[in-house]
């Protein structure tokens, strides 16, 4: 990647920070880090670019691949004087995250990254806004977006996605922080080439538990179409998404309550956290 291209990356993410509105410039941010080159290189560049951020990993005690992201994380953070903040899922929930994995699976069919990311997501929500953050970030990529955007119109519902977006969807309340994904409308493969030359500590193997079929069956699929594609995916993804907003806007699924159990914004009585640990043992 010559010097152009990384300035092409910056612009771009520049670009969509601006056009989506994402930030203003006294924000306080929360980057949602995980020790992989996505979030490692929006938490790069958002410090490059000026903003007030810190970062927030969550332990998921996930054996040698957990240590290598929190070494990483740490690294990180020490070069580029960010603020780190560690939250334990461990000492909070009281066990690893395979372990409330294997309790839920016991008795609902629920795949290992939804489960994953419904915890993250609650985790993040809360402790953002503990930190009395103004948005979240994360490091979702063109590739994740276009992969999940295909995945919903193949289940048929295309409703899946109704908060997707360079910033989430249609929640707007005074316990929810909003989320923020800046590399959007970025590849993979030149955040990859970014964070290699720019020599950042990533760890780039996958989490060993990422292991949806129906996500790696996709991925190959949307590989063989290209960049072009995955962007045209996403653009008019927006555009349907855009459209099913404004016409669910005074629906029930738009109004946000609190969770009976926990008291985080939910879409219905229970969040889905909540659900996900009914009964649990
Ligand atoms: P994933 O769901 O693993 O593809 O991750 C999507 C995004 O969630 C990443 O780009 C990060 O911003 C965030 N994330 C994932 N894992 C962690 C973690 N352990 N701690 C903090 N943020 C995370
Ligand atoms: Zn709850």
């Amino acid at each position: 990647m010559t010097k152009m291209n990384l300035n092409n990356l910056e612009n771009r993410v520049r670009k969509t920070i601006a056009k989506y509105r994402l930030l203003k410039k006294n924000d306080k941010v929360i980057v949602a880090i995980s020790g992989g080159k996505d979030s490692t290189l929006i938490a790069f560049l958002l410090k490059k670019f000026g903003y007030r951020i810190s970062a927030l990993h969550i332990n998921l005690h996930l054996g040698p691949y957990t240590k290598r992201c929190m070494d990483a994380v740490k690294k990180f953070c020490s070069e580029n004087r960010v603020p780190l903040h560690i939250y334990d899922i461990r000492k909070n929930f009281g066990c690893s995250i395979c372990y409330l994995r294997a309790g839920i699976q016991s008795r609902l069919k629920v795949k290992n990254c939804a489960i994953c990311g419904v915890i993250k997501k609650w985790i993040l929500n809360r402790r953002a806004r503990e930190l009395k953050a103004d948005k979240i970030v994360t490091g979702h990529n063109l590739d994740d977006e276009s992969q999940t955007a295909l995945m919903n119109l193949f289940k048929g519902n295309v409703l899946l996605g109704i908060t997707t977006g360079p910033v989430s969807g249609i929640i707007q309340d005074k316990k929810f922080v909003p989320r923020i994904k800046p590399l959007f409308f970025i590849p993979e493969e030149e955040i990859k080439q970014y964070a290699r030359k720019m020599n950042l500590p990533v760890v780039y193997e996958k989490c060993p538990c990422a292991l949806d079929s129906y996500r790696i069956k996709t991925r190959e699929f949307v590989n063989l179409l290209g960049n072009k594609d995955k962007l045209r995916i996403v653009k008019n993804n927006l555009k349907i998404i855009e459209r099913l907003r404004e016409k669910i806007k005074n629906d029930k699924v738009s109004k946000i309550a609190y969770c009976k159990i926990c008291e985080e914004p939910a879409r219905g009585e229970i969040c889905k956290r909540c659900s996900l640990l009914k009964n649990f043992s």
